[in-house]
Order: C-alpha cells, then sequence, then structure tokens
C-alpha cells in the first residue's frame, strides 16, 4: 500500500514510512493511494468473530507487507489486551433503533486509546528494526497527553516528553499522566498556559537540532495509523446491528475529524452506511461548512466538551481530498485562500459532502440538558462530549428505521464538572483508576522557555 499528501506535491510513502512521518514534506496530509475494498461475503465473516481478528482484517491491506502477519498480529492482541471489557468496544442499546458504542474502555477513559495503544506499539516495532530511537513531544490541554502516555510507556526505543500548562490541568487529569513511572515517559508542567507549551512543540519541530539527528514524532491525530485503527470498531459495531445486510447510520462527537474520517473510510470500503452525524460543541466550524458551506475560523470558545475545543479540524483536510476529487492542487488552493479568511467550498465538492455527512452542534446549556434528558430516558449517563452525538442523532436521523450508532468517546467519570453541573453525584472512577489520587506523581516544573525546555528533553532522554 502506498500513501499520497493530499497537497499533491510529497513523496508517495509505504505504511512504515507514513507511521513514522507525520504531516508531509508540503504541509498535507497522507492518504491512502486508494482504498481497499471488502466484498459483502468477507465483511458478513466479521460477525461474531473477536475484535483482534476484525482489527487484524481491517487493518491489514493498510499495512500491506511493512509487518509480517504473525507480528502484525501479536502488536493488535497486546494493543487490545490492556482494555477492561471482552468485547474492546461493546454496543448498548437505547432505544428501538438507537445505539451506543462505548469506546471507553481503555487504559484512560477515553477513545483516543484505541488508536494510541496500537501507534505506540507500531512505532517501537518500527524503530527497533531499523535499530533507530525517537522522542515524541507533545503538549495538552489535559486529556489527551495521559492517552499518549499509556500507548508509549510499553515502547522500548521511544522516550516520550508531554507538556502540560501547570496547575491548568484538572487534578485527575494530571494524575493521570504524572502517576505512570515507566523509564520512559517524562510530564513537564510549564509555567505558561496551554498555547505556551503548544508553542515550544511546533518550535522543536520546526527545528530539530537540538536532538542532534535523533528522531522526532508526533503522535497527533494527522497520524495515519490511528484513522486505521478506528475504522476497526466501525466495522465492528455495524456487524453487530446487521451489517452488510442492512444499512447503519453512525453519529460521532467530532473535533478534528479523525474519528469521523475513519467511519468515511470504512464506507469507502464497503460498509453499507447511509449517513455520517458529524456532532460538535460551540466550536462548530465543521457544523457551519458542513450545514452552511461557511468555511471559516471562529475564536476558541472553551466548553464543557474541552476535547472538542477547536478553531480548525486538522483531518478535514482528508475529506476535502476526495471532495475535490483527489486533487492536491486544487486542496492547497483551498486552504491557501481559507488561511487569509473566511471561504465556501466549491459547489460540487459541497454537495458531495453532503449526500453522505448531516451536522450539528450546541452549547453547553444544551449540553447539560441532554445529560439530563438522555439519563431520564434511558438510564445512561452520558459524558459531554458523547452527549452532542445523542441529540445530533436524533435531530439528523434521515430514515428512522435504520440503526444509528452513536460513539460514546468518553467515560462520564472522566468530565466530572459537567456531569455535577447537569446534576449528578458523578459517576465513579472505574476499579483499575481507583487509588489514583494516592499514587506516586513524577512531573518537572520549568519555565515557558524553549531552551530551558530541549536542554530537560536532552538530559532525561535515554538516548
Ligand atoms: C478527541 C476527542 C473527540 C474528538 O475526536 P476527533 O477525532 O478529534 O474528531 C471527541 N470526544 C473525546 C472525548 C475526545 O477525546
Amino acid at each position: 500500500m502506498r500513501y499520497i499528501s493530499t497537497r499533491g506535491q510529497a513523496p508517495a510513502l509505504n505504511f512504515e514510512e507514513v507511521v513514522l512521518t507525520g504531516m508531509a514534506s508540503d504541509g498535507g496530509l497522507y492518504v491512502p493511494e486508494s482504498f481497499p475494498t471488502f466484498s459483502t461475503e468477507e465483511i458478513a465473516e466479521f460477525a461474531g468473530l473477536p475484535y483482534d481478528e476484525v482489527a487484524f482484517r481491517v487493518m491489514k491491506p493498510f499495512v500491506g507487507d511493512s509487518i509480517d502477519d504473525d507480528t502484525f498480529r501479536t502488536i493488535v492482541r497486546e494493543s487490545y489486551a490492556a482494555f477492561n471489557h471482552d468485547a474492546v468496544t461493546p454496543l448498548k442499546q437505547l432505544g428501538s433503533h438507537h445505539f451506543l458504542l462505548e469506546l471507553f474502555h481503555g487504559p484512560t477513559l477515553a477513545f483516543k486509546d484505541i488508536a494510541l495503544q496500537l501507534l505506540g506499539r507500531l512505532l517501537d516495532h518500527f524503530l527497533g528494526k531499523r535499530g533507530e530511537k525517537a522522542v515524541i513531544m507533545g503538549a495538552t490541554s489535559g486529556d489527551t497527553g495521559s492517552a499518549a502516555i499509556e500507548g508509549c510507556k510499553p515502547c522500548e526505543h521511544v522516550d516520550i516528553f508531554i507538556l502540560h500548562p501547570h496547575n491548568r490541568v484538572s487534578e485527575v487529569q494530571r494524575r493521570q499522566m504524572t502517576t505512570v513511572l515507566a523509564p520512559n515517559v517524562f510530564n513537564i508542567a510549564v509555567e505558561g498556559d496551554f498555547d505556551d507549551a503548544q508553542a515550544m512543540v511546533k518550535a522543536s519541530f520546526a527545528d530539530q537540532s537540538f536532538l542532534n539527528g535523533t528522531r522526532l514524532v508526533a503522535v497527533n491525530s494527522i497520524n495515519w495509523a490511528r484513522i486505521m485503527a478506528q475504522v476497526v470498531y466501525y466495522f465492528v459495531s455495524a456487524v453487530a446491528v446487521g451489517s452488510p445486510h442492512r444499512e447503519v447510520s453512525f453519529t460521532v462527537p467530532s473535533a478534528n475529524f479523525g474519528d469521523i474520517f475513519a467511519g468515511y473510510v470504512a464506507t469507502r470500503m464497503g460498509l453499507p452506511v447511509k449517513q455520517l452525524v458529524v456532532a460538535t460543541n460551540a466550536n462548530d466550524i465543521l457544523h457551519r461548512t458542513l450545514h452552511d458551506n461557511d468555511f471559516s475560523r471562529k475564536t476558541l470558545m472553551p466548553t464543557l466538551a474541552p476535547s472538542m475545543d477547536i478553531v480548525v479540524s486538522s483531518n478535514f483536510e482528508r475529506l476535502l481530498f476526495d471532495l475535490y476529487q483527489r486533487d492536491g492542487q486544487a486542496v492547497s488552493d483551498l486552504l491557501a485562500r481559507f488561511s487569509q479568511g473566511p471561504v465556501q467550498l466549491d459547489a460540487q465538492a459541497w454537495s458531495r459532502a453532503r449526500e453522505l455527512f448531516d451536522s450539528f452542534a450546541c452549547d453547553d446549556a444544551t449540553i447539560l440538558e441532554i445529560i439530563r434528558e438522555a439519563h431520564q430516558r434511558t438510564g445512561e449517563l452520558l459524558d459531554p462530549h458523547t452527549a452532542t452525538g445523542y441529540r445530533a442523532a436524533e435531530r439528523c436521523q434521515r430514515d428512522t428505521t435504520t440503526p444509528m450508532i452513536t460513539l460514546a468517546t468518553a467515560h462520564p467519570a472522566k468530565f466530572e464538572e459537567a456531569v455535577q453541573q447537569a446534576g449528578f453525584e458523578g459517576a465513579p472512577l472505574p476499579e483499575h483508576m481507583q487509588g489514583l489520587m494516592e499514587k506516586e506523581e513524577r512531573y518537572a516544573v520549568l519555565p515557558a522557555d524553549l531552551e530551558a525546555i530541549h536542554r530537560h528533553v536532552n538530559a532525561h532522554r535515554r538516548h
């Protein structure tokens, strides 16, 4: 399998190179040169198979011969062994045709574990094979750093440094990161805000000379392996409600468009999908684009669903590439105009998007109302991200007899503030996380100064 850039200029890469590369050299994102497809019979065979086995079959065409089958099976098995549910991503019925796909049974209680558990192991495998080492750097406003840390903690060839704003993440979020005492995990509390931390990570990627030749890797959601890992549960859940013999719809709480893009990939691979519904919080660029053809930035709004607080959705470029019939130059031109101000998608591209996608946005007051309403009607306590999806699924459903699967992206215990504002006591932390508040922590507090950060990385990295 070869991968090409959405901007048409960067060289094509194989799977191994794409996993190690992240963003393409022309500023684009890598996508498969063509989508592999499954026949109806092949999809029907997924029914009843363990998650690992479906994962292997769905991802194998993307991996190609970059990894031998036995090794890849082991990587997949180990990635999902740490999940707290036998089904890995269990499905719950909410109403006669409405289902909840629980993606939060991983080590950090949010769906990002599904991709990052795999990505860490893939990186380690490729680096080990090449006899190379890598440093991972990332900035987090609280939530995603822990999933990256958990994914990389078993890696022999990777040291991971995660920057968070000092005293500006919740205690649970901090402890999820700082109580991981593995020798290759380094937490840095930056005396500044999230933007300071992120700016220093960006500057480190722009000029990597401080690492003297050691590879710097990003594990953010533009890495193709993350998308690939997420395609799996679209197949697993669709088959559980009757695919490929009937159509299915999905609703996805969305921010960077990585998760729902994986649903689009499943569709391209042959899964019969009626519609994909994008749910957003008040940071609604996706909704404005899909609903009103208004592709424009708005100021960032902090919300009760903070993992969906974004200004621009990085992975939307991957969809644009297909909407513009894989014309990298057209995508480049559109994004160049977008960086100058509001734009509209070309009418044909926009109507292509609307054949499959619908969208919905809601503010914080509505999120609280939905948490209460969903609990009253179904007995389920939803986290604030999933809540946006619950309402979007109802509002946007094109056909009430097609099963609608709403993705539950986080466990409600992780977002206590919203749950309590909605009038609930809060959900208890699952067993494997109890004791978190008593565990030993390890982290460094550093000034928001790039040289100080680089000195710290070099003093602590093992390679
Ligand atoms: C990251 C995240 C999302 C958004 O996923 P994207 O792939 O960025 O669209 C939604 N909910 C939760 C809980 C998340 O952590």
